[in-house]
């Protein structure tokens, strides 16, 4: 007998046939003498439909009205749950995020984590009772006031609660069979991973691969706690997220295939500030500008500055959301600066090839950009990490350049992925 957490997402639990599906799952787990806490994500697109509703009733909502209502998404999904629970002859109690321990940051919209206090949810347990959480929520403990997590953060409410509880393992119900060497929506060919290395996934996810959110494979790392990825259609033997690949480390088990997969993000934006004065400073006061505004960067590339000029362009790649406030703000100190102009490109996408793999195998980085130049894209922009290697192309080039990548390093299979429901929204 073991503690499990299991989390299912939106596209598991659309409709009320879906929680009556997911009910019966749960109650199996427990009759099979477990104890069973359950993270649970609004219904189907519901997250997106309260989005709507918020912007048909203004621009700009209140960060703190806003996470009020997305909260109640998960609330809705919990009680269901709950009822459809209470209905196979089995307890279930949900509990908000709140009511769960779920203490987090005060930013509205992407508050962290800070702990998880789970008395309520032990008490729960130890009652014999399913215990089941809204995901994706906590509180703050200074202003006292609901928070969320940001989009698709009911993994990382899962995973911190399994920490919390120190359960055996954490099991990620979605509507693919687990962890695919691409986007099974845009590689039918891709193949599913039995297991995935913590800094791959790490690498995968904050490359765009939605399988998993960033965060709860941070969570995961820190405290070594076992994710396994699965459908909740199925009774397959999904993919799972570990220290290390079963039968050696990370990297140097020749069975183990060079690369994990391949991801991408059609997420992202590009600036090019043209004509920057080549003097020590000018970097570092472009990127406080932008720090300061709380915009995450993610690539840059500087040229070498024209010998007669003594000027050079920056490129650097954001969040499409952030677009606008950072170019806003980049025209605030042209003037101190000195740059000619900027230049905003949100038709980018980026591709990136993750593998524990790369570090023993010379040659990965030719093959990829081989494969690239054979279908005809350009390369825009590039970075690398040990294990991974992105690039930026055009948004319209991104997907013949995912499958061009995947069959170039071998990753196809003859049968089809199969995905259930899910708009993938
Ligand atoms: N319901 C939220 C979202 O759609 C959180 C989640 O699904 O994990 O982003
Ligand atoms: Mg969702």
């Amino acid at each position: 007998m073991g503690l499990i957490v299991q989390k299912f997402g939106g596209s598991s639990v659309a409709d009320a046939e879906g929680l009556k599906r997911v009910a019966s799952r749960i109650v199996a787990t427990k009759k099979a003498g477990h104890q069973v806490a359950v993270v649970v994500s609004a219904m189907g697109d519901t997250t997106d439909e309260l989005l709507d509703l918020a912007e048909q009733v203004t621009p700009m909502p209140n960060g703190r009205e806003l996470d009020m209502l997305l909260t109640a998404g998960e609330r809705i999904s919990m009680a269901l749950l709950a009822m459809a629970i209470g209905n196979l002859g089995h307890e279930a109690r949900s509990f908000t995020g709140s009511q769960a321990g779920v203490l987090t940051t005060s930013t509205h919209g992407k508050a962290r984590i800070i702990d998880v206090k789970p008395g309520r949810i032990v008490e729960a347990l130890n009652d014999g009772a399913i215990a089941i959480v809204a995901g994706f929520q906590g509180i703050n403990q200074d202003t006292n006031d609901v928070t969320t997590l940001g989009r698709g953060g009911s993994d990382t409410t899962a995973v911190a609660l399994a920490a919390a509880l120190e359960a055996d393992v954490c099991e990620i119900y979605t509507d693919v069979d687990g962890v695919y060497t691409a986007d099974p929506r845009i590689v039918p060919s891709a193949r599913k991973l039995d297991s995935i290395t913590y800094e791959e996934m790490l690498e995968l996810a904050a490359s765009g691969a939605k399988v998993l959110h960033l965060r709860c494979v941070e969570y995961a790392r820190r405290f070594d706690l076992p994710i396994h990825v699965r459908s909740s259609f199925s009774n397959n033997e999904g993919t799972w997220v570990v220290k290390d690949h079963p039968g050696g480390a990370s990297g140097d088990n020749m069975e183990q295939a060079i690369i994990a997969g391949v991801a991408h993000d059609k997420t992202e934006a590009k600036i090019t500030i043209v004509g920057v004065p080549d003097r020590t400073g000018v970097a570092a006061r472009i990127f406080q500008t932008i720090a300061d505004a709380d915009i995450n960067i993610d690539m840059i590339v500087q040229n070498v500055s024209a010998a007669a000029t003594g000027l050079t362009d920056i490129s650097f790649t954001l969040p499409k959301s952030d677009g606008a406030e950072a170019t806003r703000i980049l025209k605030d100190i042209q003037g101190e600066i000195g740059f000619h102009s900027i230049q905003y490109d949100d038709q980018i996408g980026k591709l990136s090839l993750v593998g524990a793999g790369m570090r023993s195998h010379p040659g990965v980085t030719a093959t990829f950009f081989a494969c690239l130049a054979d279908a005809g894209l350009n390369i825009e922009m590039i970075s690398t990490s040990e294990i991974r290697i992105s690039v930026i192309v055009r948004e319209g080039d991104l997907e013949k350049g995912v499958k061009a990548a995947h069959t170039a390093f071998d990753l196809d299979v003859d049968d089809e992925a199969v995905v259930h429901g899910g708009t993938g929204r």
